[in-house]
């Protein structure tokens, strides 16, 4: 007997047929003699639908209260799903109980819509288990010191089920979703695209870090932390496959690395398309300026990615880096009210929002020179220009207008010998997340 977590995601639970199949597989679980813990995610469209309702209402600067209003709001979305797979696994037969994540408690600190997990109680769960039920815990959401409803933010259920999975101590924490595995890159960008069957978890954590949203990045954090043994795979296969066989499929994220195996020298291809570039223009080229521009941007919690300063001409020089698009309008409010005041005459901002960045990622890249320069060429040949850069070991990430992004993909998953034979089909998705 193993103790499981499941993680359902939001296409996963996005219909009571879904549904229906979920509990069909769960209880499928159960009768091979394993205890199971579910964490599902809202069914699909439902954590959009809630916060566009919100986004109707709210008022223009979005305030500490408001963002608590919005992590109440939000969280019901799984807190409907849980209640509807504990039905559908009471008319299975298969005694099932949902908890939210106040009800365990799953504890975060109190940062709306981007809570961190602090600590998990898994009491609660093990009595249930031992009773031999079936326990679904709400996935994305905790409780704070205060008693405040919190969010982990978008794609947190995976962050739920890995850190619930850690707290209990469970053998597995399987994250059933609506392709097959973690693949080379997003499979809906490039059919031909082929599914990993491991990926190491340094490589996992970078993808994921760089837009792969097929695991959220803190929950590869996570497995990290904790050793959780962590497998994607598909929750379409039909739910009655053998066990053995569906418990071996998708992609395990392995902690040591096989020696054995020939390693390609880039695994994956991973890319975002929500940033903006902020130029300040005509800075002072003096010590403390990377200080003076970004201290700022960092007191008002803005996330800063990529950053490039160019060579200083007559003393002054530019300096430009990256924000989620999300973050833009606050950024632009910092630098026009905070830093060009102090910056004196010359200095003025320019912004692009229509720029994306694409990231080649490989352990293989350590040991192996002119990856980079392979990417470079492979994007001057389809005539992209790269806008910024940035390296570290194991990736190097580009750049470039929004509008070529789907192209470098697929032009750099070719160049880097990651084609693959066949074309793989993805279930459509009525949400955009
Ligand atoms: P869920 O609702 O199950 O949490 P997500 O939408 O969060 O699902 O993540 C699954 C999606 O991630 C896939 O449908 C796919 O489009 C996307 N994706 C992006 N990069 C990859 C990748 N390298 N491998 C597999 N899927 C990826
Ligand atoms: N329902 C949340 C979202 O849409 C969390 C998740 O699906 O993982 O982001
Ligand atoms: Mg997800």
């Amino acid at each position: 007997m193993a103790l499981i977590v499941h993680k359902y995601g939001g296409t996963s639970m996005g219909t009571t047929e879904r549904i229906r199949n979920v509990a069909k597989r769960v209880a499928k679980w159960v009768r091979a003699g394993h205890q199971v813990v579910v964490v599902p995610s809202a069914m699909s469209g439902e954590t959009n639908r809630l916060l566009a309702l919100a986004a109707e209402l709210e008022p223009a600067e979005r305030s500490t209260a408001t963002r608590r209003e919005l992590d109440a709001l939000a969280a019901t979305g799984e807190q409907a799903s849980s209640a509807l797979l504990a039905i559908a696994l009471q008319a299975e037969g298969q005694p099932a109980i949902s908890f939210t994540g106040w009800q365990v408690p799953v504890r975060t600190d109190s940062s709306y819509m981007k809570a961190r997990i602090e600590s998990i109680d898994g009491q609660r769960i093990h009595q249930e288990l031992a009773a031999g039920r079936v326990v679904i815990v709400t996935g994305f959401q905790g409780i704070d010191e205060q008693g405040h409803i919190t969010t982990l933010g978008r794609g947190g259920s995976d962050t739920s089920a890995v850190a619930i999975a850690a707290a209990i101590q469970a053998d597995e924490c399987l994250i059933y979703t609506d392709v097959d595995g973690v693949y080379t890159t997003d499979p809906r960008v490039v059919p031909n695209a082929q599914r990993l069957k491991t990926i190491s978890f340094e490589e996992m954590l970078e993808l994921a870090s760089l837009g792969s949203k097929v695991l959220q990045i803190r929950s590869v954090e996570f497995a990290g932390k904790y050793r959780v043994p962590l497998r994607v795979l598909s929750s379409f296969t039909p739910w009655d496959i053998d066990l053995a066989e569906e418990a071996r499929s998708g992609t395990l994220i392995t902690f040591e690395e096989d020696e054995k195996m020939e390693k390609a020298v880039v695994s994956g291809i991973a890319f975002t398309r929500d940033e903006a570039k902020i130029s300040v223009l005509g800075v002072p080229d003096t010590p403390g300026i990377a200080y003076t521009i970004l201290g700022p941007v960092a007191d008002a919690n803005i996330d800063v990615d990529v950053i490039i300063q160019n060579l200083s001409k007559e003393g002054k020089t530019d300096f430009s880096f990256t924000v989620s698009r999300a973050d833009y309008d606050r950024v632009v409010k910092v630098i026009n009210e905070t830093v060009l005041p102090k910056l004196g005459e010359g200095a003025s901002l320019s912004s692009n929002t229509q720029i994306s960045k694409v990231s080649i990622v490989g352990i293989g890249m350590k040991s192996h020179a002119g990856v980079a320069s392979t990417m470079f060429h492979t994007l001057s040949k389809e005539g992209i220009n790269i806008q910024m850069i940035s390296t570290s070991e194991i990736k190097t990430s580009v750049v470039i207008d929004e509008k070529y992004v789907e192209l470098a993909v697929r032009s750099l998953h070719t160049a880097f010998g990651l084609d693959g034979q066949s074309h793989i089909e993805v279930p459509k998705r009525n949400d955009e997340k």
